[in-house]
């Protein structure tokens, strides 16, 4: 279980008292930065306890992250064509959820216009354990991303 998505969670408390009560759930943090894994270590020291803000907190992204929504986990990969799909198909959450400024470099430009390239071999779709329509799931979140370049507010 990936307690932080690959950084689409970000507190990195509520994600560890969230797992606590679950004796058989196995974390595999998915953080994005170094500082949260050392979070997650001193909280082995001193557990984090379950507080109404966190669960105001927990709500929000339940309600945020539901349905579409690309985990990041990569088991969908490599893609043929080369396409990083697991950077892709999440791009509009990343780009609304982490400091968007990262997400609109002319890498990130060219990694998610690469998304134009795609056969349609349906390899993605067939591997993923969330069952998401990947291909269309990339088409989404490339057209916000060209429509946030083009000026669309966040
Ligand atoms: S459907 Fe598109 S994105 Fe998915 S593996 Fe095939 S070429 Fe890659
Ligand atoms: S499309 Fe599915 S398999 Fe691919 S990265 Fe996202 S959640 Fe994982």
């Amino acid at each position: 279980m990936k307690a932080l998505a690959g950084g689409l969670i970000t507190n990195t408390a509520a994600a560890y008292a969230f797992m606590l009560p679950y004796d058989h759930v196995l974390p595999i943090w998915g953080v994005q930065f170094e500082w949260q894994l050392d979070q997650f270590l001193s909280y082995q020291d001193q557990e984090p306890v379950m507080d109404a803000a966190m669960k105001t907190e927990i709500e929000k992204d339940l309600e945020e992250l539901q349905g579409e929504f690309c985990r990041g986990c990569g088991y969908c990969m490599p893609c043929p064509v080369d396409i990083n799909i697991s950077d892709c198909a999440r791009m509009s959450l990343m780009i609304r959820r982490a400091p968007a400024q990262g997400q609109l470099t002319p890498a990130m430009q060219a990694m998610m216009k690469k998304t134009e390239d795609c056969i349609h071999c349906g390899k993605c779709k067939s591997m993923c354990p969330y069952g998401l329509d990947t291909p269309t799931l990339l088409e989404k979140n490339y057209q916000d991303y060209k429509e946030i370049l083009a000026g669309k507010e966040i």
